[in-house]
């Protein structure tokens, strides 16, 4: 069989390619805002865990979280809990159930596509998009959820002694740990 290539231009082909992945969201039980939430439960930091930080990263409105959430705990695929020491408040965790979900991620076929392109090309893939998010969302002015290693609040080794974690966030002045410095945060502030 032939090989096809596209003749879309890059805005067209980002639209095309967006729409397909997003009819798989479509399959199954879940919705393309329930996915959403899913996957950010999987990447955010302990701080970000609350269903305002997704609101705002999903930029959706509170009902359709809220919604989203309802249906998401029914299916036991995310758990709420308080937050020691801040009464009103809501962590949300995902389960073991919700973990595994994420397995059949719509999304996940990014990866595979990607795969020809070789670790060269997938970093470069990474940057062109990076930087049109960040253009984006600072002309838009809509926070940046970054990592730890790019946020002015960070300081790598800032807690040596600390067996909750090496580093050191001066925002919620906590110790972080390696893996929790990877994840992305509510309160991330462009160094
Ligand atoms: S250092 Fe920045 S990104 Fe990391 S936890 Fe603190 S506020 Fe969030």
């Amino acid at each position: 069989m032939a090989k096809q290539k596209s003749d879309e231009s890059p805005v067209q082909a980002l639209e095309r390619l967006t729409r397909l992945i997003r009819a798989g969201e479509h399959v199954g039980d879940l919705n393309p805002a329930q996915w959403g939430a899913l996957r950010y439960l999987s990447r955010c930091n302990r701080f970000s865990n609350s269903p305002a930080a997704l609101t705002r990263y999903l930029g959706a409105t509170k009902g359709t979280i809220s919604q989203s959430l309802i249906a998401l705990e029914r299916k036991g695929l995310v758990e709420k809990s308080g937050r020691p020491g801040e009464a009103r408040s809501v962590a949300l965790t995902l389960t073991a159930e919700g973990e595994k979900r994420l397995a059949g991620d719509p999304w996940n076929v990014i990866d595979v596509l990607l795969d020809p392109a070789g670790g060269k090309g997938r970093r470069k893939f990474a940057a062109v998009l990076g930087n049109l998010l960040d253009a984006l969302t600072v002309s838009r002015g809509l926070p940046s959820f970054g990592v730890c290693a790019t946020c002015r609040y960070f300081r790598e080794g800032g807690a040596p002694d600390d067996v909750k974690g090496k580093h050191w966030c001066l925002n919620y002045e906590e110790p972080v740990t390696r893996t929790e410095a990877e994840k992305i945060c509510a309160s991330h502030d462009p160094a």
